[in-house]
């Protein structure tokens, strides 16, 4: 049996691991868990020379006692109180026992030699700094909760998931007299077409707007008057649903209105008014607005791993769907459930500057989901890390394997739909695979700047529809 042999440091100690070159992932994990001296559920790090975090897998890049890797503990015993009042005491070891076993270190040092070695210095300097993260919300970022404050501007909360997801009484009263007050006026001829075409930007409506526009849907494809809808019946059930929506970075109620919007679009580019009956368009209009009811920003996966109610009550059965109703899909026919998940994920086939921002908000949801299950502890979904995926990495790859075969798909039934939602897709991809290119040129830069350090750090590039170029803000 062939065997590798990884040359690694652990808090500045070389250490070798030798293993089989087919031994399983989490034999691995544990060798390095093992030489961290770290418990079950301490998060650990590894990372390469040029100090890019690597995985701890079969698959690891043997190297040489040179290229040594370096091993860390990034986040200790995450079940217990981590945040709590002392978080000094909760890591597991008390710090000013450790400062108090320094000084007398240096003492003893001072008297017995004539000068403090360095090392003590660096020792001082090290727990210093340590102390400082502890007491400071910079510790969060030691903590693995986000690389590195300099990279951008964003800061998950570790709170995320006790925060109140829940809209507030005030907050829903305040927009459903909007609401019934804009309910009243004539939306106009212009805005009612623009509605009907998949290039609407979500991002000039607010809430109760966006309630008058969802009206505006049932009554252009004449619900109202087929079905005897009425309207305080209609406009109580869409007050319902805005309720039902969480205030979550992606998973919210613009996203339930951007999903019926492109459902309401791709009704009216495909003529289906003539094809199917009213009943069932009014089952997939509905099933649009209802889909992700009462999402809480965290995926089936999380919800079964991390044991939570709703895992429980559906018995770890698509939690999430069942939540949201899945009984209105499960009476659908497959067609219409092929337009449900085209509209659902669509974003990229709109204006880069609609969907640009939403994959903004995808991925800060994303984010603090796989903060939030390093933790805790929980296995992470890969797509969601942030230390694996970057923006345009987790778009190139979607659009590719994802988008392309599903749209692809429903453009063959409907060819009418390919300028709608295959060319805006195409242009999408270009425009990650430049913004990918562009972030690896950044890295290599960067890596050669390392070595000469009067190298300027230029922001990096990102290709605009318009031939001007921002920075990269995640
Ligand atoms: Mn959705």
């Amino acid at each position: 049996m062939e065997a590798k042999i990884i040359y690694f440091t652990v808090n500045g100690r070389p250490e070798q691991a030798e293993f089989p070159t087919d031994c399983p992932a989490q034999d691995i994990k544990d060798l390095f868990r093992a030489a961290a001296e770290a418990g079950p559920y301490d998060i650990l790090k590894l990372y390469n020379t040029k100090g890019n975090i690597i995985n701890i897998s079969p698959q690891l890049a043997p190297n040489s006692p040179h290229s040594c890797y370096k091993l860390e503990v990034v986040a200790a015993d995450c079940n217990s109180e981590l945040l709590g009042s002392d978080p000094a005491v909760a890591l597991g070891f008390d710090l000013s026992s450790m400062e108090k076993r320094l000084q007398s270190l240096e003492k003893r040092i001072q008297t017995e030699a004539t000068e403090t070695p360095a090392i003590v210095y660096e020792m001082k300097r090290q727990v210093e700094s340590f102390r400082e993260k502890l007491e400071s919300v910079e510790h969060l970022s030691w903590l693995g909760l986000f690389k590195d404050m300099s990279e951008g501007t964003h800061k998950p909360s570790p709170f995320y998931h006790k925060r109140t997801l829940r809209k507030t009484r005030e907050e829903c009263e305040h927009v459903r007299e909007k609401f019934l007050q804009m309910s009243s006026l004539e939306v106009s001829e212009e805005v009612r077409q623009y509605l009907k075409t998949p290039t609407f930007d979500n991002w000039q409506w607010e809430d109760a707007e966006i309630m008058v526009l969802l009206q505006v849907m049932y009554t252009d494809l004449d619900f109202i008057s087929t079905f005897n809808i009425e309207l305080d019946v209609l406009q109580q059930f869409l007050y319902e649903v805005y309720r039902r929506y969480n205030n979550i970075p992606f998973h919210n109620f613009k996203h339930c209105f951007c999903v019926t919007q492109m459902m309401y679009g791709l009704i009216w580019l495909t003529d289906l008014r003539s094809k199917i009956d009213s009943i069932d368009l009014l089952i997939m209009l509905t099933s649009a607005v209802c889909h992700d009811l009462d999402h809480t920003g965290y995926n089936n996966a999380y919800q079964i791993n991390a044991r939570t109610e709703l895992a429980l009550r559906y018995n770890d059965i698509s939690p999430l769907e069942n939540h949201h109703c899945a009984v209105a899909f499960e009476i659908l026919e497959k067609l219409m459930m092929i337009m449900i998940k085209v509209s659902d994920i669509s974003n990229e086939a709109r204006p880069m500057d609609v969907a640009e921002p939403w994959l903004d908000c995808l991925l800060q949801e994303f984010f603090n989901q796989s903060d939030m299950e390093k933790l805790e502890g929980l296995p992470v979904t890969p797509f969601m890390d942030r230390d694996k995926v970057t923006k345009p990495s987790s778009q190139t790859g979607f659009i590719r394997f994802v988008l392309f075969p599903l749209f692809i798909e429903l453009a063959n039934l409907f060819p009418c739909l390919e300028q709608h939602i295959i060319d805006p897709v195409r242009k999408a991809l270009d425009y990650y695979t430049e913004m990918e290119k562009a972030l690896e040129r950044e890295k290599q830069n960067r890596a050669q700047s390392d070595k000469k350090p009067s190298t300027s750090k230029e922001p990096i590039a990102h290709p605009e529809p318009g031939g001007t170029t921002k920075p990269v803000n995640l």
